[in-house]
């Protein structure tokens, strides 16, 4: 296996008292869809955001490809992000919300209209690539949010709590799809969930993290038959 993102004694903290994560030591494998999972607060959407370069690192060290990162910009980082919000541009159309970052990368026309035209095909947003945001329902919204991911090709994708904003139907659905999408591309995912069945059906691996400090990380059936305390147990729902 080859490690993609590699993290040691990770630490953050936001004034001297406030210790929002605590000595954080991970590998994240190449090709891996990792699940971090915790409740509201335990500083999972702060340690991604420190995997994109968003927010700082107060302490430690943290790595892509063995090439020490805590201070490359995000931009630099070759890697995909797809949050809760969606985050797509009102004014704008599905096919340019999409094409975006392409267009901001000078990506040639034609490499653009090839990539959109199979990324659109496989998430099923063909038929929708001339309307604007507000005429998509709320699924269809965030295929685009996807789709604008995977139109990038970064080998890296991150996702916060992408599915938390769509009905139970749907997410079932998108689950499936998202995973479809991350086999095809070979994609390292880091997927930020509070959602222990999204966490278990999903993930090859979870991290369960709890008051910024990692519990247990291990294989979902690992977890669930051999918790490494209470935490663990009572949150993923094993019998322990
Ligand atoms: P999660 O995504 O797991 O819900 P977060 O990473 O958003 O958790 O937050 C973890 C902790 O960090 C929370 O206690 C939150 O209040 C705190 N926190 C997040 N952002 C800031 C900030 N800009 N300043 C101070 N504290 C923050
Ligand atoms: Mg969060």
């Amino acid at each position: 296996m080859t490690e993609k993102i590699t993290m040691n004694n990770i630490v953050k903290r936001y004034d001297k008292e406030v210790t929002v994560l605590d000595d954080i030591d991970l590998t994240i494998n190449e090709g891996e869809f990792f699940v971090m999972v915790g409740p509201s607060g335990s500083g999972k959407s702060t340690l991604l955001r420190m995997i994109a370069g968003l927010e700082d690192i107060t302490d430690g060290v943290m790595k892509i490809d063995d090439n020490v990162i805590n201070h490359l910009p995000p931009k630099k980082r070759n890697l995909s992000m797809v949050f809760q919000s969606y985050a797509l541009y009102p004014h704008m159309t599905v096919r340019d919300n999409i094409l975006f970052g392409l267009k901001a990368r000078k990506v040639n026309k034609e490499e653009q209209q090839k990539r959109l035209h199979e990324t659109t095909e496989m998430i099923g947003l063909s038929d929708y690539l001339d309307r604007k945001p507000r005429q998509l329902s709320g699924g269809q919204r965030q295929r685009v949010a996807l789709a604008r991911a995977i139109v990038s090709q970064a080998p890296i994708c991150l996702m916060d709590e992408p599915l938390s904003n769509l009905d139970a139907k749907l997410r079932a659905n998108m689950r499936i799809e998202i995973r479809r999408l991350q086999r095809q591309f070979g994609l390292t995912m880091v997927y930020v969930t509070h959602d222990q069945v999204e966490a278990m059906t999903m993930g090859d691996r979870i991290m369960v993290l709890d008051s910024g400090k990692i519990q247990q990380v291990g294989r979902p059936i690992d977890l669930y038959n051999e918790p490494a305390n209470l935490f663990v147990a009572s949150f993923i729902g094993s019998p322990k």
